[in-house]
């Protein structure tokens, strides 16, 4: 079984944990170096990425991340997660840092007020046939998508909310809640191959 992480410093830890381990995976909270070490991959969730910027480091885990993503370590990010796997940020707050890994502009807070949350059903052809149902809960949207990474989703007025670059999957929105579990799958599968 693979053992991997979900990134515990803030956001919805809890509903990652449990689909990944329906799906069969040994999973750690990683809120410190120690635990990150134990992990063949990890999982950021949605949450504020801000307040996981400044616990990261606090931490002492941002350093251990950004070499990980170096190295390939399959990671997953939804939200919040896929800003702090993004190159660049639009909309950041001062000094907003991140992982990085992904090779794209990512907006923070990109919907307005009044569609804040708000589902969608989208056809992700990476992932299959079946249509995804998608939560949208204060999310980003990546506005550059750059030659190195590719979008795998787009909402129907074309934006795009998913995107890959080898093993790092960055996406807008919640599969954890709407009990989606093909990203998490392909996560996995993923962690498995790099054995
Ligand atoms: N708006 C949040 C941020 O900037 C992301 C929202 C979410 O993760 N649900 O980090």
């Amino acid at each position: 079984t693979p053992r991997v992480g979900v990134l515990a410093l803030q956001g919805d830890v809890l509903e990652h944990v449990a689909l990944l381990e329906h799906l069969g995976a040994e999973v750690v909270r990683v809120r410190r170096p120690e635990e990150f070490a134990l992990v063949d991959g990890l999982v950021i969730p949605g949450g504020e990425s801000t307040v996981m910027d400044r616990l990261s480091h606090l931490f002492g885990l941002a350093a251990s991340i950004r070499s990980a993503i170096g190295e390939g370590m399959p990671m997953l990010g939804t939200c919040a997660g896929l800003i702090m796997l993004s190159d660049r940020l639009v909309d950041g707050v001062e000094g907003q840092r991140t992982f990085g890994g992904l090779d794209v502009v990512t907006r923070r807070n990109a919907f307005g007020r009044q569609t804040e949350s708000f589902e969608a059903e989208l056809d992700i052809p990476a992932l299959g046939a079946e249509p995804v149902h998608t939560t949208f809960i204060r999310g980003p949207v990546v506005e550059e998508v750059g030659a190195d990474a590719r979008a795998l989703a787009t909402l129907h007025d074309g934006r795009v909310v998913a995107v890959q670059q080898g093993d790092l999957v960055g996406i807008s929105f919640h599969p954890e809640l709407s009990g989606e579990p093909r990203f998490h799958q392909h996560f996995l599968d993923r962690v498995a191959a790099r054995g």
